[in-house]
């Protein structure tokens, strides 16, 4: 264990996150969200699982080439051509970390390694884990310096066994070991314990920094991270707004906030931005169609108002009386700056690159078209609006179906009924349906024209912000042949937006 008073934050938002909304980010999203996080100052960034599918491989490559700062990661199970796909995807990055790891817990062993190869009996079973992870882990450092080794389950495991499996991975050269509690089965004094008991029980655990990573099956997730770090730990693993597997990962804004807010208690830092966390929060919510609840701590929108009389009265004479953290360190203040039809494209430009959104010129042309006629129809545009017109008019999948045309007859005494005209390849097609409202008339027109036989899981719709000349944002669920996807879409026309959700679900299906 490392005992020096600094915290070293690994994100996972673009792997257990991503595994969690039922989605595949698109390349282009998974390398606006690692910009973001570099700029948020996280440590590590786990980029992906690059054995998963060539798409994952050539995020993973991307942003290892791209971005600096951070250490970039990527996740391998123990075998051989995990690992070697992993050294591959991170040849160009500066800092590159393989993850690599096994299961430790006997349901886990005894569930996936059924196979008599990997030993008749359980204790057969467990040396044979024991050699198979340190093989991967020397075999991951053939390929680069800095190899972290997860205990998978080590929340479920039996401490002695997980003491020999630690000592024999930093011998074969681990320089981080990771104690998931995979399950989130674990309670805070529990966890601590257990990390404590590795501080004390395996023998060169002083070469090798302890990673907790905790989910949030009972709501536990921070709290045990931060019972974690109390006892040992020097680095902690999660994603932004908690997203992931089940009930999520540990929300990283809430371990960082509990760290710096209560220094007094813990007398630990870490090297993040908080500034940057309510733009990391609302891009990673955007495109991943997880929308933060309100009363979320930290960055949920009602994280900072105040309501009842006495709260305010209180809260106006002396901000302290109840706020413990304020809306600029987490970057809530700077949100509200507002843009108008006046704004000139190098206003646009500039704030969209504060959003974390690179534009290429010809993109930006594009965008500043459809901000001014957003910004004609609904006066002012708020950031929200704009992280939404940058999913609509750039989608991370090639459109190869376009909605030319869109138009409805509804009300409360006729048959709803939708016209529609798309390009598909370039071809022009027309349709029309009748359906339930208007929205499921266009998207049985849709799906006639095209000749598509993906099923809706889900419909979504919100206001972006207040008021009925808001602009609606639409999520939808596709799901075609086991393969899922999402779509939005934006405009302060709902069907409209409602349509674009489900021509871009449509895209991205392939
Ligand atoms: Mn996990």
């Amino acid at each position: 264990m490392k005992t020096t008073s600094k915290v070293a934050v690994f994100d996972t938002t673009l792997r257990d996150g991503e595994q969690a909304a039922g989605t595949r980010l698109g390349g282009r999203d998974k390398m606006t969200i690692a910009r973001q996080l570099a700029r948020l100052r996280v440590d590590i960034i786990e980029a992906g699982f690059p054995a998963s599918s060539p798409e994952d491989f050539e995020a993973v490559r991307a942003i290892a080439h791209e971005i600096q700062g951070p250490t970039i990661c990527a996740l391998s199970r123990a075998v051989a051509a995990d690992i070697e796909a992993c050294g591959k995807a991170l040849a160009r990055a500066k800092k590159p970390r393989i993850h690599t790891g096994i299961g430790v817990s006997d349901i886990h062993i005894l569930g996936k390694f059924q196979d008599d190869r990997y030993g008749k009996t359980l204790e057969a079973k467990k040396a044979k884990m024991i050699a198979l992870a340190v093989e991967a882990v020397k075999r991951a450092r053939n390929c680069v310096d800095d190899v972290q080794f997860y205990a998978e389950d080590a929340g479920r495991a039996e401490p002695e066994y997980l003491y020999l499996m630690l000592d024999a991975v930093i011998a074969a050269g681990a320089t981080v070991v990771n104690i998931p509690d995979t399950t989130g089965y674990t309670v805070p004094e529990q966890y601590g314990a257990l990390i404590k008991g590795i501080c004390d029980n395996v023998k060169n655990i002083k070469k090798a920094t302890i990673s907790v990573h905790c989910h949030d099956d009972l709501g536990l997730a921070v709290a045990n991270s931060l019972a974690g770090v109390i006892n040992g730990a020097r680095q902690v693993e999660g994603t932004i707004n908690g997203i992931g597997e089940r009930a999520g990962n540990a929300a990283l804004e809430e371990v960082v906030m509990g760290l710096r807010t209560r220094h007094d208690y813990y007398g630990l830092s870490t090297g993040i931005d908080p500034k940057e966390f309510f733009r990391t929060s609302r891009m990673v919510a955007e495109m991943l169609g997880m929308p933060v609840p309100a009363n979320k701590a930290v960055i949920g929108t009602n994280a900072f108002s105040h309501s009842s009389g006495i709260h305010v009265d209180g809260f106006l004479k002396n901000r302290q009386t109840y706020e413990i953290m304020t809306p600029a360190d987490v970057g809530i203040s700077e949100s509200k700056v507002v843009l108008t039809a006046r704004t000139g494209r190098a206003g646009l430009k500039a704030r969209l690159a504060k959003l974390g959104y690179e534009l290429k010129k010809d993109e930006l042309d594009t965008m500043y078209q459809r901000f001014l006629l957003v910004a004609d129809k609904k006066q002012e545009v708020l950031d929200e609006d704009l992280a939404a017109l940058v999913h609509d008019e750039l989608p991370p999948a090639e459109h190869t179906i376009k909605l030319e045309y869109l138009h409805t007859y509804g009300g409360t005494s006729a048959i709803p009924t939708a016209t529609v005209r798309v390009l598909v390849k370039g071809k022009m097609k027309e349709g029309a349906a009748i359906g339930d409202g208007p929205v499921d008339a266009v998207y049985k027109a849709i799906a006639a024209v095209t000749g598509s036989t993906a099923k809706l899981l889900r419909y979504e719709i919100r206001a972006i912000t207040g008021g009925t000349e808001a602009m609606g944002e639409v999520t939808v669920h596709l799901e075609r042949d086991g393969r899922r996807t999402l779509g939005r879409g934006a405009s302060t026309d709902i069907i409209e937006a409602s349509a674009k959700a489900y021509v871009d679900g449509l895209n991205r299906l392939g």
